[in-house]
């Protein structure tokens, strides 16, 4: 062994403890979370690690930035061959690789290859963040590390670029190595013993200074993205945090604190690589309100930061203590106790372990010091963030597990969301959002139009879910009666619950409270298990989305369909004949709702009805299908106030219009007056008519049909 060798040991060696010292408490601060179980089906969510994670899938939803950022990442995973070769050089002089054969000479010929890509990559890294000032990735505090990220890698990269051309240039390299670009360099560059030596070090250095700033740098996602795609939901993240009432040992219900969040939202803390593209998606954002996705993530990672350590001191200190009592009082603490809740013994304990500045630390909130309730109260859950991120962040059930606390512990509400208590009254009331509504007159939509009630006839194909909206919204009533008169047409023995329906909990749950939302979901399921119902549609995406993946947590199974979805069932049966439509020239722009679309990625069904209306023409609208953007109304934003920005439905409408379409097409009784309300700020009312696809459909039917008006008309 060589002086150089023996350096080498102790330099790595010091390296490997410090990495290990800290990978450790990174761990130990996921243990202080929420127990959550993600290591079911394993093959499905290694397909997603392979597709999302080492294909780089959603990156190259962004085919400029995700060129860059494949070649880097691609490039780190051929140059970890070298980076392994280099240690073994370092730990012996007879350490290396060359014994692969040919598997060596690819390897070397790879290496060689991203060398150049990476090199190439970071230069245009750089150009993107600091000469073309790329808008989402301009993040405040992010500035220097990001470039002490790229220069890091380039110097790492170049380094091992020029030890093996000085490698070429003095033929000491390895008889399987194949260089083609250091070959290239070595009759150009005057490399010698000195040269190597130098770049030798630099590189393994860097790698392993890199290796040791990662977890204290937002390019520990070069660690936790794999992991993180992993364990992340196998289909599109649609469950809220569920909240266990019957725990009689409950300290808190939703999310107060890092200790309250699941294990998987500090993982997606570490994990956010902050590339912004939620925050460039985000309709709340993009229309000027506080709320900023990727701050969120990038809060809860920073309080990690910070509370981490402390609860892991105290955990050792209450593992340490001699008295049972004071071991007692150091656990209640683990559970994020904050200092007016702490018994006489706890604040005893707290005072002894923390000191006063670390008692600052502990006190401070998570909404409120990091997370302003206003951001969180902006979110519309439309998910277009979750969709975006490349690494599958949860943006949706942190939010509005923080919004549970709110609403549940501390009854605390912003100006913009100062309604809300007013809605859950109603709700308890009335099983409806709206205020001065009997929830006797549920049914009074259907009078006169021969439609029954399950309590008058039982006997049913399908069970009509109107929801909130269609049975006391006079707009969206035109939407329940145009269905309604499909289904007559097609003949369909459906039935509706007229005043046994309540609302289906979503406005209250996705607002967090879900104590109200579960007491819906459990009369609602009773309801539905009375007449035991099989199959549900439902013109709402909302109730869709509730009754579908909602429900089944509470063990109401259901069938559930979305009206369009059921419609163009109808129309492949042969039960409703869409050749006998026929309108006027139309054209128009349809709006995906999130609900339907991005939650439950069906795009097409209200597409081909709308494709196949003879005479109808459906417009391109930009942000449309997995990128559509919301009408405002989601996530319980349809009952609050916006006073902030520009309102989220005016962008929208703006885009639609755009399109020059002489009426707009939407899926949903929220869109609908978002849209409308739209169309009218925009003065635009007597060219452009917004109307829900089955409405448009039942249109054009009854017009060819019978000459008749449509309901929508009516
Ligand atoms: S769900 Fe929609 S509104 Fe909420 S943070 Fe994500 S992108 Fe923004
Ligand atoms: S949350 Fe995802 S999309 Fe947003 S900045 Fe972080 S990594 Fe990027």
């Amino acid at each position: 062994m060589t002086t150089k060798n023996f350096v080498f040991w102790l330099v790595f060696l010091a390296a490997v403890a410090v990495f290990a010292r800290s990978a450790w408490r990174l761990r130990q601060y996921l243990r202080f979370a929420r127990p959550e179980n993600r290591f079911d089906q394993v093959g499905a969510r290694l397909r997603q690690m392979l597709t999302v994670g080492l294909l780089q899938k959603k990156i190259l939803r962004d085919p400029s930035a995700g060129i860059i950022h494949v070649s880097i990442f691609w490039g780190f995973l051929v140059l970890l061959a070298a980076a392994v070769e280099a240690v073994l050089e370092g730990l012996h002089p007879a350490l290396h690789l060359n014994w692969l054969g040919p598997l060596y000479s690819l390897s070397t010929i790879l290496t060689d290859l991203f060398c150049a890509f990476i090199i190439v990559a970071t230069i245009a890294a750089l150009w993107r963040r600091y000469v073309q000032r790329v808008r989402r990735l301009q993040l405040e505090g992010d500035r220097i590390e990001a470039a002490i990220i790229l220069v890091t890698i380039f110097a790492i990269v170049t380094s091992l670029l020029l030890l093996n051309t000085a490698r070429v240039r003095l033929g000491t390299d390895y008889s399987w190595a194949i260089r083609p670009i250091a070959s290239l360099l070595a009759p150009i560059l005057p490399l010698d013993h000195t040269a190597f030596e130098v770049f030798w070090w630099m590189h393994i250095v860097l790698i392993l200074a890199f290796t040791n700033y990662l977890p204290y740098s937002k390019h520990l996602h070069v660690l936790t993205s794999l992991p993180n795609v992993f364990f992340s939901p196998i289909e599109f993240p649609r469950q809220i945090p569920t909240v266990d009432f019957s725990a009689e040992d409950a300290a808190t219900f939703g999310v107060r604190d890092i200790e309250d969040f699941s294990w998987k939202t500090l993982l997606d803390g570490y994990t956010c690589t902050h590339c912004g593209r939620c925050t460039s998606v985000c309709p709340a954002n993009q229309t000027g309100k506080v709320l900023d996705p990727r701050q969120i993530i990038i809060a809860i990672n920073r309080r990690t930061m910070e509370k981490g350590p402390l609860l892991l001191k105290l955990r050792d200190w209450a593992d340490n203590a001699l008295r049972e009592d004071l071991r007692n009082a150091a656990r209640q603490l683990l559970r994020g106790k904050r200092a007016e809740e702490m018994t006489e013994l706890e604040r005893t304990v707290f005072e002894t372990v923390f000191s006063e500045e670390e008692r600052a630390v502990w006190n401070r909130r998570l909404v409120g010091d990091y997370i302003a309730p206003e951001a969180l109260w902006a979110c519309t859950t439309c998910g277009a963030c979750m969709q975006e991120c490349p690494v599958n962040i949860e943006h949706v059930p942190a939010i509005v597990g923080m919004r549970q606390a709110l609403v549940m512990m501390e009854a605390s509400f912003t100006e913009e969301s100062a309604l809300l208590p007013n809605v859950y009254s109603n709700l308890e009331t009335n099983a409806v959002p709206w205020g001065g509504m009997a929830h006797a007159d549920r049914a009074a939509w259907a009078e006169g139009i021969g439609i029954k009630t399950a309590a008058e006839d039982s006997t049913m194909e399908v069970l009509f879910w109107v929801g909130c909206a269609g049975s006391y919204d006079e707009r969206a009533k035109s939407i329940a009666r145009a269905f309604a008169t499909l289904m007559q047409h097609a003949g369909v023995e459906f039935r509706i619950l007229g005043a046994e329906e309540c609302c289906t909990g979503d406005p209250a749950r996705r607002t967090g409270n879900e104590y109200l939302a579960d007491t819906l979901t459990q009369q609602n399921i009773e309801t539905l298990a009375r007449y035991s119902v099989r199959t549900i549609v439902t013109i709402c995406p909302h109730c869709y989305n509730t009754l579908k993946n909602d429900y089944p947590r509470f063990g109401g199974n259901y069938h559930v369909m979305h009206h369009t979805q059921f419609l163009q069932h109808l129309i492949e049966q042969g039960r409703l004949r869409i050749d006998q439509a026929e309108l006027d020239r139309v054209t128009v722009a349809y709006h995906d709702s999130c609900y339907l679309g991005r939650y439950n990625n069906e795009y097409d069904a209200p597409r081909a009805l709308l494709e196949n209306v003879p005479g109808l023409e459906v417009l391109d609208v930009e942000r449309s299908r997995d990128r559509g953007f919301c009408c405002g109304a989601g996530g319980g934003r349809m009952f609050m106030e916006e006073h902030v920005g520009e309102k989220v439905n005016h962008n929208r409408t703006r885009e639609l219009l755009a399109t020059g379409a002489t009426t707009i097409a939407a899926n949903c009784p929220f869109c609908m007056t978002m849209l409308t309300d739209g169309v009218k700020a925009a003065d635009q009312a007597d060219r452009v008519r917004v109307l829900d696809v089955s409405e448009l459909l039942a249109e054009a039917i009854t017009r060819r049909s019978n000459g008749s008006a449509s309901p929508a008309e009516q």
